[in-house]
């Protein structure tokens, strides 16, 4: 590798449904199609009894071997077990969620693997997803990629990014950076740019899509990234389009045929492939025709769903859309005349509904949406944008201004009463270091309990726990008379570190957390490095093994059609004989060397 690949970095939008990898290459970013040839691969990994499927082949698989085929893992990772939106999530999902670690904490995934049962985290399924897209884009380049930059939500915790970032190194990337995906799908419209030349940008970046909805005002300027607001609906996308779709035709087969289909798991699956792809043909075409034979019996379906009766039937649900846009800019203060630019990210914006209800309610005067990347490609793309500047490709100019982001959500700690304390605010840009003095809130303590916190409400409780320390063996004084540190440390990826520290003895009583919320520590992380290094090998075998079998079962079938087609000219050759008993030598000859040269050629 010449050291301009070592340096290669590339940048991958790990989405709930799919991802996307893209890389800066001859002066442009360039989207990486997978294997298959497609340019996002679902975000799904399947265990079977032979071997371990990722991406394209592992889709299949969500019918065909659903209590081991893992989807939506960006729905768990770095979340707590006991945490409503994990506990809501697990009765939707086919899969086994069940807790695990110390203080039984940590969610992972219940799995038959060859034959045996196998605990998995969410960590670790993101890191096999990862190592694909590795290969894919390792493919692609023709050399070894180590560098990477990753997107996640604007709303991720801290938590959820340190996890996300773990998954990358088990993975066994170094990962770059992590980075919010509006502010990606932004930087890929030169929107960063644009705040340099024009001043402050107001970005409203609308993104729907498989299962999730995400509106985010970013505010730009100077090339400085502040998220004002991020609203959603974790449960709207893609998904519930094509619902009401499969519904809407369970209804028509109902009441043409009399036979209710809703319970038959087969059809259910047919008709939803069936309208998953109409659906994608309506955002082009006006009209599409489902054809499935034999839905139910020996009955088949054959329907007609005009794009007009798709909007119908999803009408509520893009309403609630734009209810959700309307929230975000009343909880970041900007009017919609204050917004410069609408960026539509994610595959359900290629609906033209979608993009003209967005379009009426800014009343953009010729004004067009930012939609000339495609939109299940524009985090990918900005993160490799990002990839580039970080790893000296690119633009170099604008470097220092695309290194800034800020915190989305103020940290602090708790003080008496059970308030939150802050010591970093929301939105300071990062990386940050602040220091607060601290002291005992009673005569001779010798210990103090520092417990820490991310939210924005006055309370602890109505904020996110992020973990404990005690600080012990300070001497003993009257309260409020020993001074303690406490230091707070965020990193360019907004993960957090926080050290305590006794004045008297300097740095000799440090404490730093370092390992909170199920987080995996560093030899947790070690272990599946070696296990992924391990599916790797496994899985490398396997193909080795499908190889040859398919070489020599080719090689067979081969030998079987010319033995036919030899045997087929032997009987015709002898057939021949017998109705030509009066031929001459030359001809009998011939027919001879005919046939010997048809038993050479096999
Ligand atoms: P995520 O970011 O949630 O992982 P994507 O941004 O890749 O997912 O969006 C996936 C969704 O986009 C799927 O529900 C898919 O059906 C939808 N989609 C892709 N292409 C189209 C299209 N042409 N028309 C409508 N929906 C589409
Ligand atoms: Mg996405």
């Amino acid at each position: 590798m010449t050291s301009n690949e070592e340096n290669k970095a590339i940048g991958i939008d790990l989405g709930t449904t799919n991802t996307c990898v893209a890389v800066w290459q001859h002066n442009h970013v360039e989207i990486i199609p997978n294997d298959q040839g497609h340019r996002t691969t679902p975000s799904i990994v399947s265990f079977t009894n032979a071997q371990r499927l990722v991406g394209d082949a592992a889709r299949n698989q969500v019918t065909m071997n659903p209590h081991n085929t893992i989807f939506d893992v960006k729905r768990l990772i770095g979340l707590r077990f006991q945490d409503q939106s994990v506990q809501q999530d697990m009765k939707l999902w086919p899969f086994k969620v069940v807790p695990s670690g110390p203080n039984k904490e940590k969610p992972v995934i219940v799995v038959s693997y060859k034959g045996e049962e196998k605990q998995i985290s969410g960590e670790e399924i993101s890191s096999m997803v990862l190592s694909k897209m590795k290969e894919v884009a390792e493919q692609y380049l023709g050399h070894a990629v180590k560098c990477a930059v990753i997107t996640v939500p604007a709303y991720f915790n801290n938590s959820q990014r340190q996890a996300t970032k773990d998954a990358g190194v088990i993975a066994g990337f170094n990962v770059l950076r992590i980075i919010n995906e509006p502010t990606a799908a932004a930087i890929a419209y030169g929107l960063d740019k644009k705040s340099c030349r024009k001043g402050e940008q107001n970005v409203l970046v609308f993104d729907l899509g498989g299962g999730t909805f995400d509106v985010s005002l970013v505010t730009i300027d100077e090339g400085m990234f502040k998220v004002k607001a991020t609203l959603g609906d974790t449960h709207l996308g893609g998904v519930d389009f094509v619902n009401k779709m499969v519904h809407h035709f369970v209804n028509v087969f109902n009441m043409k045929h009399k036979i209710d289909i809703s319970g038959n798991a087969r059809a259910l699956g047919k008709l939803r492939s069936a309208c998953e792809k109409a659906k994608r043909l309506l955002s082009s075409t006006s009209q599409a025709i489902i054809e499935i034979d034999s839905l139910a019996g020996d009955i088949d379906l054959h329907a007609l769903v005009t794009r007009a009766a798709f909007e119908e039937l999803n009408k509520d649900l893009f309403a609630k859309c734009m209810e959700i846009v309307e929230k975000c800019l009343v909880e970041a203060n900007v009017h919609k005349s204050q917004v410069h630019e609408y960026v539509l990210v994610g595959g359900s914006t290629r609906i033209p509904k979608v993009q003209q209800l967005l379009k009426d309610f800014f009343n953009v005067n010729g004004k067009e949406l930012c939609k000339s990347i495609n939109p299940d490609e524009a985090v990918a793309y900005g993160a490799a944008v990002q990839a580039a500047i970080l790893s000296g490709e690119g633009d170099k100019k604008l470097d220092d201004l695309l290194l800034l982001d800020v915190m989305p959500l103020s940290v602090g700690v708790e003080s008496d009463g059970g308030f939150m304390s802050v010591v970093i605010p929301k939105n300071t840009i990062i990386p940050t270091k602040k220091k607060r003095v601290f002291s005992t809130s009673t005569d001779n303590q010798s210990s103090v309990l520092v417990k820490v916190y991310e939210g924005d409400q006055a309370m602890t409780e109505d904020n996110i726990f992020l973990g404990k320390f005690k600080l012990s063996g300070f001497p003993l004084a009257p309260r409020g008379v020993p001074e303690i540190d406490v230091s707070f440390d965020i990193d360019v990826d907004g993960i957090l570190e926080v050290t305590a520290e006794d004045k008297t003895k300097k740095s000799k009583s440090k404490i730093t957390i370092t390992n909170k919320k199920g987080r995996l520590s560093p030899e947790e992380i070690r272990r599946m490095v070696r296990d992924g290094k391990m599916h790797k090998k496994e899985d490398e075998e396997f193909m080795k093994k499908v190889n040859a079998k398919n070489l020599l079962e080719k090689y067979a079938y081969e030998m079987r059609g010319k033995l036919k087609k030899l045997e087929e000219e032997v009987e015709e050759t002898i057939e021949w004989i017998d109705t030509n008993q009066l031929a001459e030598a030359d001809e009998f000859e011939y027919k001879k060397q005919e046939l010997e040269r048809d038993l050479q050629l096999l």
